[in-house]
């Protein structure tokens, strides 16, 4: 097995800063996931809004919102009206195709806007889509999981957030999460300083977003906001992943088959081909009624056109 270390390029997102690790020059999917961005650690004055992510689209992918502190307002085109919290999942399905489409908002909200009682004034959200094989009729759909498979190894909690996972002891867990690929996503915590050993499935792709303090991995040292890719691992021969953290490092395991399309990206779009995002980009600046309407008053965010020599 080999293993790289990738370093996020910075960004901002409806106001808060974040890590994006995905797409990022060089970077390819791993597995369905094709993008993976951490929104914060931010914290929020008493005169601030915290996150406010107007109304845009999506074409060709799933957005998988993991939330890890603060809550989160999500209203969708399907009159979907949701807040997400701690230890929580969100995904919406945009569906496939070039008649399909979904919009929605995204906007923090506090105990006094919509929140809980106990909803923070600050945010951390791990925020991942997942590209859909194109080659399925897949409709525009969104599910909320309060609830997922969760346990300790050697006082570090594992949270399973999508996928079926097999401990190193041979627990058996399968979380309710809607795929469209085989794909796992597992939210790992360290309560005190230790080692943890994941397990791996034959043609899987793998990698580890590291959320919250730093880790290492058979001598590769991975500092917040990086991403560890692993390559070439002998699942025949039971080749696992060893982890070593400190008490508080959180950090998100995923994995997945790779899909059999191309997968291109552009703004909010993932599309196997260019024209279909050129579509996209038309469809959603005309008001086209495949994105549907928001019950929102925030404002509509214009889609870019495609730079010249635009290849994904
Ligand atoms: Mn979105």
């Amino acid at each position: 097995m080999s293993i790289q270390t990738l370093v996020p390029r910075l960004a901002d997102v409806g106001g808060i800063p974040i890590a994006r690790l995905l797409p990022n020059k060089g970077k390819k999917p791993i597995g369905a996931w094709c993008f993976l961005d951490h929104a914060g650690p931010a914290k929020f004055g008493l005169d601030e809004a915290g996150m406010q992510v107007g109304r845009h689209p999506h074409i060709n992918l799933q957005t998988f919102s993991w939330m890890l502190d603060g809550e989160v307002l999500h209203k969708d085109s399907l009159g979907n009206e949701q807040v997400i919290t701690k230890n929580q999942v969100n995904v919406m399905t945009a569906g496939t195709g070039p008649a399909r489409g979904i919009s929605h908002t995204e906007q923090s909200v506090f105990p006094d806007t919509g929140g809980s009682p106990e909803a923070s004034r600050a945010i951390s959200m791990v925020q991942l889509w997942v590209a859909l094989p194109t080659d399925q009729d897949i409709e525009p759909s969104f599910h909320h999981y309060p609830k997922l498979p969760t346990w300790s190894e050697d006082n570090v909690e594992m949270i399973l957030t999508t996928g079926s996972y097999t401990s190193v002891t041979g627990e058996q867990y399968q979380a309710p999460t809607i795929q469209y690929s085989k794909m796992v996503g597992i939210d790992v915590y360290w309560q005190e300083d230790g080692e943890v050993t994941l397990t791996l499935e034959s043609g899987f792709e793998y990698g580890i977003l590291v959320n919250e303090g730093e880790i290492e991995s058979e001598g590769n040292l991975c500092p917040q906001d990086q991403l560890l890719r692993f390559y070439d691992h002998d699942v025949a021969n039971n080749e696992s992943i060893k982890l070593v953290a400190k008490k508080g490092t959180r950090v998100m395991f995923i994995g997945g088959e790779p899909l059999n399309n191309q997968v291109l990206l552009w703004w909010n779009f993932v599309a196997d081909n260019k024209e279909e995002i050129e579509l996209a980009i038309k469809d959603w600046n005309n008001g086209h009624e495949r994105f549907g309407d928001v019950d929102s008053d925030m404002k509509r965010l214009p889609a870019p056109v495609l730079p010249k020599g635009f290849r994904g």
